[in-house]
């Protein structure tokens, strides 16, 4: 989402006469767009606003935080001296002439106001090159899971019309784009009058010269069947899930306030691969939540066993500034036992990764190129199957990004297919 809302920043600075600089010396304003959700992305960021001192010393270079970061700890921020302002992921349109005052030195500025209807749908990103798109379809999260910042830096929950989504899809494919990520902190819940999720993948599916429709981040309570029935039907829409599971136990989960049990989350997982038997299941866990004792995390490598799911993203729960779980649940779990579980998790996932990489070997895929080089070879390309997995290939000098190749896969690694054509 910070990717897509980084072109959008683009796309504003740009039509107010700025220009983008790829060389940091020559900037007169470096904007760092931030995430909140976990203690890592903070501490890369405090530790980057160290490393521009230089810079905003030397040159009086300004320095601008956008994104969550600035909306969670804007007098922290400031406190520290090194920043000239900060800007709110729903103030972007504020910011050319935040920058103005910046470089007219005027005074250490901030703008976070939340707003309900901000959806920037009137402005078109600057995008990348390459043969990916990303579309913000929604913004915000009204789920409050109590260990979860985002209600509280990304505000409520808003959709776009299905019409300036498909439009923007149109816009993409014409710029020669050819697989396209749907985004929302809440993606499934989109809502717009009376059309949902589903019916908004089912216009998407239609755009002419689509390839590949992906979708993040979705919670699992939103997996209607109808959902799941349009993304069978259609080719182009990839059969890949993410059901982030957080934790396997009742207990833990309510005190999350993720709003299903161990056996709602089973009954979606199944649900799922029955109606889309070819699809890839990702997931997200978190170790160590307040009060989580040694039974309650069996409980989360219990699901995993009975999911196996393609791939995980698993976290040490760390403590967010707003939510409910700071306030009300001591952060209890030692670090050290944080890491054994988070250990211990990532040794069995690795099993289920093997597994489901083993179950293409032999097979022939078709992959979407996206990298004409990879970042090891000169002689190999990259892209990816359907299910979202990455695919190495050799490069025989014909295979140019955006093109779909037929391929035999024939080996891996821990978490790449490797393949050749046929
Ligand atoms: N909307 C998605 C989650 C988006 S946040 C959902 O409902 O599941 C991305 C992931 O970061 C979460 O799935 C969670 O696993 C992790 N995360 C969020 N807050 C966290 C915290 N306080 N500590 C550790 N991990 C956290
Ligand atoms: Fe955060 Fe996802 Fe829960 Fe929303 S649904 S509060 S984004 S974890």
């Amino acid at each position: 989402m910070n990717e897509y809302d980084s072109e959008l920043v683009k796309s504003l600075l740009i039509d107010n006469r700025h220009q983008l600089t790829k060389e940091i010396g020559e900037a007169d304003v470096i904007l760092l767009n931030t995430c909140a959700v976990r203690e890592n992305a903070y501490n890369k960021i405090y530790s980057r606003v160290g490393d521009l001192k230089y810079y905003r010393e030397s040159r009086k270079t300004r320095v601008g935080i956008l994104g969550c970061m600035a909306q969670n700890v804007q007098d922290n921020l400031l406190k520290n001296r090194n920043i000239d302002f900060a800007v709110g992921p729903d103030s972007y349109r504020k910011l050319p002439g935040l920058i103005g005052d910046a470089l007219e030195g005027g005074e250490d500025e901030t703008i976070t106001v939340l707003s309900k209807e901000e959806t920037y749908s009137d402005v078109q990103p600057q995008r990348e090159d390459g043969v990916n798109a990303w579309i913000a379809i929604m913004r915000g999260c009204d789920n409050f899971c109590s260990f979860c910042v985002v209600p509280y830096t990304r505000g409520r929950e808003r959709s776009r019309t299905i019409d300036s989504v498909v439009e923007e899809a149109n816009k993409a494919v014409a710029q020669g784009k050819k697989q396209i990520t749907l985004l929302g902190q809440n993606v499934n819940s989109y809502r717009s009058g009376d059309d949902r999720f589903a019916d908004l993948m089912e216009a998407v599916a239609q755009v002419p010269g689509l390839e590949r429709v992906r979708f993040t981040s979705p919670h699992p309570m939103d997996f209607p069947d109808d959902l799941l029935k349009v993304i069978a039907r259609h080719d182009n829409l990839c059969k890949q899930i993410h059901l982030p599971l957080q934790a396997g136990n009742d207990e833990v989960l309510k005190r999350m306030n993720r709003g299903y049990t161990q056996a709602i989350f089973l009954e979606a997982a199944t649900r799922i691969r029955s109606i889309l038997p070819s699809a890839h299941i990702s997931t997200d866990i978190i170790v160590g939540f307040p009060g989580e004792d040694p039974e309650q995390f069996e409980d989360t490598k219990k699901v995993m066993e009975a999911v196996r799911f393609d791939s995980a993203f698993i976290f040490k729960y760390s403590p967010r500034e707003g939510t409910l779980a700071k306030r009300r649940f001591p952060d209890d779990v030692e670090a050290a036992e944080k890491t054994r579980r988070i250990v211990e998790l990532n040794e069995l996932q690795k099993i289920h990764t093997l597994e489901s990489l083993e179950k293409h070997l032999g097979q022939t895929k078709k992959v979407l190129i996206e990298k004409e080089r990879t970042p090891l070879s000169e002689e190999q390309c990259q892209g990816r199957i359907d299910q979202g997995v990455t695919v190495v290939l050799p490069q025989d000098g014909s295979i140019s990004s955006g093109d779909e190749v037929i391929v035999k896969i024939n080996g891996k690694t821990s978490h790449v297919l490797l393949a050749e054509l046929t």
